[in-house]
């Protein structure tokens, strides 16, 4: 362990301190019931810094974790990049002030847990939809993994789509005839 993982989040933003480290997937147990297998890595680096009179944190978030695609609902590879600022905010009411102009804040505390930080980062920034994209089709079930099973139902990214569409409109090969 090069730093604690614990600061005094004020205190550390004023002395314009730096740190860093890594996480393995298995110890990020706040993002566990999000995860499809608790593999995966993230680097961070938090800085500390005073912008426009006030004390906060700029969060660099980088590496991968597994979720679920939507798609195929197999596992996927989500790269982690995340680059922000939160303003930490003396009370309530300082956090009130910051939510109303849209800032990211967080309460200042003088035992900030950084893994904590970073977890919560994340969840903020969590996907709303994961699927595998465009560079990822080989490994989305969904897409297929060959010309074969494209052409196929099956393996057709809109398969699940046609099946819907069959299932009210009664077209076998994705012809839609549907009577509006
Ligand atoms: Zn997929």
């Amino acid at each position: 362990m090069s730093h604690d993982r614990v600061i005094d989040s004020v205190a550390f933003a004023r002395a314009g301190s730096e740190c860093h480290g890594t996480l393995e997937g298995a110890r990020l147990t706040r993002l566990a019931d999000n995860l499809v297998d608790r593999q995966g890595e993230l680097s961070y680096r938090v800085c500390g810094g005073v912008w426009g009179g006030k004390p906060g944190l700029g969060l660099e978030i980088e590496g991968w974790l597994l979720v679920r695609c939507l798609r195929c609902l197999g596992t996927m590879r989500w790269p982690v990049r995340i680059n922000n600022r939160v303003q930490l905010a003396r009370d309530e009411a300082d956090l009130d002030r910051a939510d109303d102009e849209g800032i990211d804040a967080i309460l200042g505390s003088e035992t900030l847990d950084l893994v904590e930080l970073v977890e919560d980062e994340v969840l903020l920034q969590w996907p709303i939809a994961p699927r595998h994209d465009v560079h990822q089709l080989q490994e989305c079930n969904a897409a297929g993994g060959s010309e074969g099973d494209l052409r196929n139902s099956p393996g057709h990214p809109f398969a699940a789509l046609g099946k819907l569409s069959r299932r009210d409109g009664g077209a076998d090969e994705g012809i839609q005839d549907k009577e509006v």
